[in-house]
C-alpha cells in the first residue's frame, strides 16, 4: 500500500499506543527501517508494510550526558531482533551489546519509545 507521512505517523502512534514498536519493510528489497518515511531508503520503493516489533533489541552504541542539575542520560543506538535500527532514550545500565526493551512515553500529544535496560541495576 502507498503511504503517506501523515498516515505512517497515525499508524505509528497507534502501534506503540497500543505497546507494540512499529517499523517498516519493503515489500521490494526487503530492507527494515524505523524512521517513518514513505520511500524505501535502500531501493526507493513505495511498497512499505508497517510491522510490529517484538520491542527487544540490544545496544549497538551509546553516549551519555548530564544535564546542569546532576541527572544522566543515555542515548543510544539500539539494534532490534527484526534487524533495523532504533535512536533513544535508554533507562538503567548500558554497556555495548546490554539487551534493551522498547517501552512508550507520551510526550505532549505524542507517544515516544524509550528503551529499558534488561541488565539490572547498577
Ligand atoms: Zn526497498
Amino acid at each position: 500500500m502507498a503511504w503517506t507521512l501523515n498516515s505512517l505517523k497515525l499508524e505509528y502512534t497507534k502501534s506503540m499506543e497500543e505497546g507494540s514498536l512499529p517499523f517498516l519493510e519493503c515489500g521490494k528489497c526487503g530492507h527494515r527501517f524505523y524512521y517513518p518515511r514513505v520511500t524505501c531508503p535502500s531501493c526507493g520503493s513505495s511498497v512499505l508494510e508497517i510491522r510490529r516489533s517484538s520491542g527487544r533489541g540490544k545496544v549497538f552504541s551509546y553516549t551519555w550526558f548530564r544535564t546542569k542539575d546532576g541527572r544522566d542520560y543515555v542515548y543510544a543506538v539500539v539494534e532490534m531482533e527484526e534487524g533495523f535500527r532504533v535512536y533513544g532514550n535508554v533507562e538503567g545500565k548500558v554497556d555495548f551489546d546490554s539487551p534493551v526493551s522498547a517501552e512508550f512515553r507520551k510526550v505532549g500529544d505524542g507517544v515516544v519509545p524509550i528503551f529499558v535496560s534488561l541488565n539490572g541495576e547498577g
